[in-house]
C-alpha cells in the first residue's frame, strides 16, 4: 500500500477532529476505525459548549444544528448536583462565544457527525482493526491492520494514536513503568433509561458516600429518556469488590429517584468502560513518528470524568504540532515533544485542581456537603462541572 502522510487510528472525537484539521490543511490522511459508523461509545454523552465551539470553527455548525433539529442532540441549560446529605447546587451553563449550547449528545450520533466531517474535509475513512504499529529502529513507520479479513501493512510518515483507553499505540509505545495506575483511572457503567420523569434541560449529578469521589448521573436525552450511570475510581472499586450493576439498582431505588420512574426503570444498552485521567504526571505522549490524542493519551478530567472536550483540545494541539513538523521535515520525538508542553499548558492546571478536589472528597467526604451548601454557581467547583462535564 502507498505511504500516507498521516494515519489516524480511531475515529472518535479525538481522531476524527485530528483527521478533519489535517485534511483541511491539505495533508493526505487515512482515518481508521475498527467500527463502522454510526457506532455507540459507552459514555455519559454530555458535551460542553467549548467543544461545540471548536467544532463550529472547523465548519461543523450546520451539521450540529441539523442534528439538533432531528432531535439527536439534547440542548442543556443547567446542572443540578446533590450532596450526600441532600444539599443541592444548581448552576447555569454559559454559552460559547457564538452562542453555542452544551448538549447531551448520544455518541451514536455525535461521533458519526465528526467522522463524516473528517471525510467531507478530505480524509479517507477505512474500517480497519489496527493490530499494532510498525516499529523500525524505535520509530513508528506505519500500522498493521485487519481489513476485510486480510492483514495489511500501511506505511505513513506519522501515526496518530486516537484509539481510546485501550489504545494499541499507547500500549506498544509508552514505557511499561509509565502507564496509567489505578488511582488515576476509573470504571463506569452507562445505560439508557426509557421511562424517567426527566429534569428538563438539566444534567443531574448525585454524590454519595458509597461511590465518592465518583458520582451517579442522569443526563436527559429527550422526553422521558436519559443516559444514566455511575463511575468510581478504579482503586476504590477494586478494594470494595462491588458490582456496578448492583450499585445502579441501588441508585434507582433511592426514594427521590424511584418516584420518578414511570414503569419501574426500563434500561437498555447497559455497558461498562474505563477512564484514564489526565492527573497522572510525566506520561509520554510523543514518539518518533507518532503521538497520542484524547483517551489514548489519557486526558479525562479526574473530578467530572469528562473527556470529550479535552480530546478535541488535544486534537487541535496535535495538528498544530504535526503541521509544524511536516514543514520542518522532522517528525522525530524531539520535534514533536512541544505537543506535550502544549497539552500541559492547556490542561494541566485544570487537571491538577480537579484531582485536588477529587482527593479532598475522598478523604473528607463531609466536604462535599459543605461545598454544595456554601458554594455558589460561579464557584470553582461548579464551574469545573459545567466546563469539563
Ligand atoms: C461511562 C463513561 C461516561 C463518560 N461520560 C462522559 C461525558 O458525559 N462527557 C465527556 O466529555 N466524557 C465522558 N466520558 C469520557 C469520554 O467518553 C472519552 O473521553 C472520549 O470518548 C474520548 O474520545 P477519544 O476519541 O479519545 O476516544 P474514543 O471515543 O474511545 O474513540 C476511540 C476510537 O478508536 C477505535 N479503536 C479502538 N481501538 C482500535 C483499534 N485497535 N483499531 C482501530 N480502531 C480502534 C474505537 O472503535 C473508537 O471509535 C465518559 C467515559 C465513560 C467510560
Amino acid at each position: 500500500m502507498k505511504e500516507r502522510d498521516v494515519i489516524v487510528v480511531g475515529a472518535g472525537p479525538a481522531g476524527a477532529t485530528t483527521a478533519t484539521i489535517l485534511a483541511q490543511k491539505g495533508l493526505d490522511v487515512l482515518l481508521l476505525d475498527r467500527a463502522q459508523f454510526p457506532r455507540d461509545k459507552t459514555c455519559g454523552d454530555a458535551v460542553p459548549s467549548g467543544a461545540i465551539e471548536t467544532l463550529g470553527k472547523l465548519g461543523m455548525a450546520d451539521k450540529i444544528a441539523q442534528s439538533v433539529s432531528r432531535g439527536e442532540l439534547y440542548p442543556l441549560e443547567q446542572m443540578y448536583l446533590a450532596s450526600p446529605k441532600g444539599h443541592e447546587l444548581v448552576a447555569t451553563f454559559t454559552k460559547g462565544n457564538n452562542g453555542e449550547a452544551s448538549y447531551v449528545a448520544p455518541r451514536l450520533y455525535f461521533d458519526a457527525l465528526i467522522q463524516q466531517h473528517a471525510i467531507d474535509s478530505g480524509a479517507e475513512f477505512v474500517q480497519a482493526h489496527v493490530k499494532e504499529p510498525v516499529v523500525e529502529n524505535g520509530r513508528i513507520t506505519g500500522i498493521q491492520a485487519r481489513i476485510n479479513d486480510s492483514t495489511e501493512t500501511i506505511p505513513a510518515k506519522m501515526v496518530i494514536g486516537a484509539d481510546g483507553v485501550t489504545s494499541v499505540i499507547t500500549r506498544t509505545m509508552r514505557p511499561k513503568q509509565n502507564q496509567h495506575v489505578d488511582k488515576h483511572r476509573a470504571v463506569a457503567l452507562r445505560a439508557y433509561i426509557e421511562d424517567i420523569e426527566e429534569m428538563p434541560k438539566t444534567v443531574e449529578f448525585y454524590m454519595y458516600d458509597e461511590i465518592l469521589p465518583g458520582y451517579a448521573w442522569i443526563f436527559p436525552t429527550g422526553n422521558h429518556t436519559a443516559n444514566i450511570g455511575l463511575g468510581m475510581r478504579l482503586d476504590i472499586f477494586r478494594k470494595h469488590k462491588i458490582k456496578l450493576e448492583d450499585l445502579l439498582k441501588k441508585f434507582l431505588a433511592f426514594p427521590d429517584i424511584k418516584k420518578r420512574l414511570l414503569n419501574g426503570g426500563q434500561l437498555r444498552d447497559i455497558a461498562t468502560w474505563q477512564l484514564n485521567f489526565g492527573s497522572q504526571k510525566h506520561l509520554q505522549h510523543t514518539f518518533d513518528g507518532a503521538l497520542l490524542v484524547g483517551d489514548a493519551a489519557g486526558f479525562i478530567n479526574p473530578l467530572t470524568g469528562g473527556g470529550i472536550h479535552n480530546a478535541i483540545i488535544s486534537a487541535t494541539l496535535a495538528t498544530q504540532t504535526i503541521v509544524e513538523a511536516f514543514a520542518k521535515g522532522d517528525t522525530s520525538r524531539a520535534a514533536l515533544k512541544v505537543y506535550e508542553e502544549r497539552c500541559h499548558q492547556a490542561m494541566w492546571r485544570s487537571m491538577n485542581r480537579s484531582y485536588f478536589l477529587q482527593r479532598t472528597l475522598m478523604h473528607f467526604p463531609f466536604m462535599i456537603d459543605f461545598l454544595v451548601k456554601r458554594m455558589k454557581e460561579n464557584s470553582m467547583f461548579a464551574q469545573t462541572f459545567l466546563s469539563k462535564l
